[in-house]
């Protein structure tokens, strides 16, 4: 059973705007809050627990649909559950996220389907584990006897290797200008449309699109390029660096190149992507 991208994208968008559980209960017998700083993503969970079954649980957080509609998923699918079971249930669903597991959770889970459409894109796989990876450090923390539990994504573990991040094929885009002429603008566009052949292997997009590349600034036949890169963890830079230059040396009268990587601003999809990107991205 595989569902087409714009059912799966109805049905978390209907989850984000309709959270179920949603709000923070007054007496939690378990508390554990989660955040995702890559997405700005932030989740609190609540339960209530009568003897190790979940009585009640709510969640209250902001940040992407992924995210939160995650969240909302979960928590009906945790609902009467005993913690063990909880526990299993995270395991199996993080196992279809990160493992390529089968998905073969109970159909009244189904919804929870809509998510392994977002495996597409591994930087929204955080998002969508978010929920899950608070509720097992939740769990954990609780049945060591403590009452809180704080997680940060994005730190060890859940990051796909390097070796599936490499999978995806650069394909060069041809949108080369028509016409070279001298103006700055159009050595710009130039410029512009030989980085787009720079591919963010990560999330297998451009980096022009992505929003990555910061500034591009001509002295005659002398480029200075200042980029970033998704995150600070990036162990991609040196390629990132060494595709943007190969790239500009393929203009006949870029004589000189200078790239320099940036952190400041840090780069925020929202507002820097393009739109199409924002789209793939699931950012709506
Ligand atoms: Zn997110």
């Amino acid at each position: 059973m595989s569902l087409t991208d714009d059912l799966y994208r109805e049905i978390i968008l209907e989850h984000f705007k309709n959270p179920r559980n949603h709000g923070r209960l007054k007496v939690p017998s378990l508390t554990a809050s989660g955040a995702n700083p890559f997405c700005g993503d932030e989740l609190e969970l609540t339960l209530s627990l009568a003897g190790n079954r979940i009585e009640e649980v709510q969640a209250l957080g902001k940040g992407c649909s992924i995210s939160q509609a995650s969240a909302s998923m979960m928590t009906e699918a945790i609902k009467g559950k005993t913690l063990p079971e909880a526990r299993d249930l995270a395991h199996r669903f993080k196992a279809v996220m990160l493992e390529n597991a089968p998905f073969d959770l109970p159909p009244e889970l189904e919804d929870l389907e809509s998510l392994e459409g977002v495996k597409k894109y591994p930087v929204r796989i955080k998002c969508a584990i978010l929920s899950w990876n608070t509720l097992l450090e939740g769990v954990e923390a609780y049945t060591k006897g403590l009452s809180q539990a704080t997680h940060v994504e994005g730190e060890e573990g859940d990051r796909p290797s390097l070796s599936q991040q490499m999978e995806s094929e650069a394909s060069p885009t041809s949108s080369a200008p028509e016409e070279a002429g001298a103006g700055v603008d159009s050595k710009q566009e130039e410029i512009r449309a030989v980085l787009k052949t720079v591919i963010d292997p990560e999330l297998n997009m451009n980096v022009v699109d992505l929003g990555l590349i910061y500034g591009i600034d001509l002295q005659g036949e002398k480029v200075n390029v200042t980029y970033t890169l998704t995150s600070p963890g990036c162990p991609l830079g040196p390629i990132i660096k060494g595709q943007i230059n190969t790239a500009l040396g393929r203009l006949p009268w870029v004589k000189e190149i200078h790239s320099e990587l940036v952190w400041d601003p840090p780069w925020d999809p929202r507002t820097m992507a393009s739109e199409e990107v924002k789209t793939e991205l699931g950012i709506w």
